[in-house]
């Protein structure tokens, strides 16, 4: 895909060791608190990059956030749309250390789910139009409007940079309607933290 050439592959000896990134899942701590700035944009950044977007296509999301690869860092990676046999993909955006802002007053709801957040899916009401500031994976700081898909994209994205999830936006009905699920994922956490304990 034309659109990855800056993105280096995935393979580096700084993560030699370690198993590869996978997605996390709530109720992990790194998805509930407030991620830290990216200092600098280096190899271990690149090869981050590279990993949430692979994860992102495995997982056949819009969108990533560091933390929900289990980095707590400033950034996400969103590809609105993938490649289909009919029109090419949306081009790849990576935004580090991105900051938002309402461009027009109002909400609309919309349905969103989270890879983080397996199964749940609910109606989240958020401004149709946002501007983002940021800086791309060359450190070059850009602007940009949008009042469709991306905007929508952008505002969950960003609020995994604060430990938001949609769980935290949901109606009160929403909310009741997935405690159920939510009861499920824990219990899972839970049992998966006490196996890797042993
Ligand atoms: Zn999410």
């Amino acid at each position: 895909m034309a659109s990855d050439a800056s993105i280096p592959p995935a393979t580096s000896s700084l993560r030699a060791n370690r198993s590869p990134r996978q997605i996390v899942v709530f109720p992990a701590p790194v998805l509930l608190q407030r991620a830290r700035t990216v200092e600098r944009i280096d190899e271990f950044i690149r090869e981050l990059v590279a990993d949430m977007v692979r994860v992102m296509r495995e997982e056949e999301g819009a969108g990533i956030a560091a933390p929900q690869v289990g980095e707590s860092l400033r950034l996400f990676v969103v590809q609105a749309r993938p490649a289909t046999e009919e029109r090419p993909a949306e081009p790849l955006g990576v935004y580090v250390n991105p900051s938002l802002a309402m461009v027009e007053g109002g909400v609309e709801p919309f349905e969103e789910g989270c890879l983080s957040l397996p199964e749940i899916r609910a109606d989240i009401r958020r401004p149709p139009k946002v501007t983002i500031a940021a800086t791309d994976l060359e450190g070059i700081a850009f602007t940009r409007t949008d009042d469709g898909m991306l905007a929508r994209i952008w505002q969950h994205e960003f609020d995994h940079l604060e430990g938001t999830l949609i769980l935290d936006r949901m109606t009160p009905m929403d909310k009741l309607a997935s405690r159920k699920k939510v009861k499920l994922l824990r219990e899972a956490y839970d049992d998966e933290t006490k196996a890797t304990r042993r």
